[in-house]
């Protein structure tokens, strides 16, 4: 079977693929992305998306999630629970499968061509072309950008090694009384000290909350007993193993692997998620977008691919390394950093101000959490 040629070709169809593919279509390129499983699919997430990825998309999510989110809830360990709430929208709390067969809904409308059910198998960049295998034919095109998630083999075959520092995270759906529901709506729940290295969290959903539990430090199989322990403690029945998704938090260490030959790698393939709130979904999308302009520049001859590496160092690169340095201080003493987080109303504020992408971290460090004389 003769190989059938594109413009483009993208690996995965979550957000960073979705977004990567709609980037390129709309610039006029012949777009082909190839997703491995069949919309919707399920994705362990908590579908915590922040006000700034929502104007990214320039999406209202009312419509897929329960009422915004305007609140935040810190406690230790079950304990000294915080609540602040607000006027001011910091986003919402989706379910993946919706929110992603959306993305991807929308890259297809952008006109790139998608195909799910086909996973990349194999990939060799040689003589000017990548040439991807999949169990329906093999493609071939002058770029590839591997959005194919945390495991990705994109990354592994264009020679990039596991990166180091990436964490894991559980979670799984509770079915509860309209009335729970009720006091948890537009309230963020974060639980520090719920699995050792890291934290629990509980998110209201439209018809059910979402409880997990993520750390960075192995051992992971110890998330499983913390989970349980987490959802007993808050009152909630035990989840049975196949309700419960896992994947890994794809925090890479900057600078990454973002880039080599005709290839380049977004969102969770390129290790782009938060090191302390296990956040991603944002950088996946911007990342996806990134690498949709740098291989549109680079197809017309304007730019190197390689340019693609400084624009999201740029982008994302000074917000992720504080994000790690604060995650190793938390670390060291994560009672001590409980305290100062919650410490006062301003300072939550201030960490759903960086939830929501009103503020980075530096300027969270730098002016809104020192206290006023
Ligand atoms: C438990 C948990 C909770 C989280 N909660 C949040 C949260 O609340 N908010 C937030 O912002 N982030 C959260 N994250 C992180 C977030 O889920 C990721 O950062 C985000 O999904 C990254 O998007 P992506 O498109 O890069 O990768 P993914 O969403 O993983 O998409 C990759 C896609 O590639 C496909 N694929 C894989 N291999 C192949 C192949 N060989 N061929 C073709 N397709 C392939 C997969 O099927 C998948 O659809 C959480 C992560 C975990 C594990």
């Amino acid at each position: 079977m003769s190989a059938r040629p594109y413009d483009a070709i993208v690996i995965g169809g979550g957000p960073a693929g979705a977004s990567a593919a709609a980037t390129m279509a709309r610039s006029g390129l012949k777009v082909l992305l190839l997703e491995k499983k069949i919309m919707p699919r399920m994705k362990a997430c908590a579908g915590g998306v922040p006000r700034k990825a929502a104007e990214f998309l320039g999406l209202d999510l009312s419509p897929l999630a329960g009422p915004p989110i305007r609140g935040l809830t810190l406690s230790w360990r079950g304990e000294d629970a915080r609540t602040v709430r607000g006027e001011e929208i910091q986003g919402w709390v989706v379910k993946r499968e919706e929110f992603d067969r959306l993305l991807l809904d929308r890259a297809r409308e952008s006109g790139a061509e998608v195909l799910e059910g086909c996973g990349l198998l194999d990939l060799e960049d040689r003589g000017g072309r990548v040439r991807a295998s999949t169990a329906r034919g093999v493609f071939t095109a002058p770029a590839l950008v591997g959005a194919d998630g945390g495991g990705s083999l994109v990354a592994r075959r264009l020679g990039f090694s596991r990166r180091r520092g990436d964490g894991f995270a559980i979670e799984t759906r509770v079915k509860v009384s309209s009335r729970v529901l009720e006091e948890r709506n537009g309230l963020l729940s974060f639980d520090l000290g719920a699995a050792p290295g890291g934290y629990g969290w509980i998110f209201p959903l439209a018809d059910s909350l979402n409880v997990g539990v993520g750390t960075r430090r192995p051992p992971f199989k110890k998330l499983l007993g913390c989970l349980q322990a987490y959802l007993a403690r808050e009152g909630f029945p035990r989840a049975a193993g196949k309700e419960i998704r896992g994947s890994t938090l794809a925090c890479g260490i900057p600078p990454f692997g973002l880039q080599r030959g005709r290839c380049c790698l977004a969102g969770d393939a390129a290790g782009l998620v938060d090191s302390l709130t296990g956040e991603g979904i944002y950088s996946a999308l911007l990342s996806g977008r990134l690498a949709g302009e740098a291989v549109a520049d680079f197809l017309a001859g304007t730019a190197p691919l390689s340019a693609y590496r400084g624009r999201v160092r740029r982008k994302l690169g000074g917000n992720l390394l504080a994000a790690r340095i604060i995650a190793r201080l938390t670390d060291l003493s994560p009672r001590r950093a409980y305290d100062l987080s919650s410490k006062s109303d301003r300072r939550i504020r201030g960490a759903m101000a960086v939830v929501q992408g009103e503020i980075s971290y530096f300027e969270l460090l730098r002016k809104k959490i020192r206290p006023r004389r």
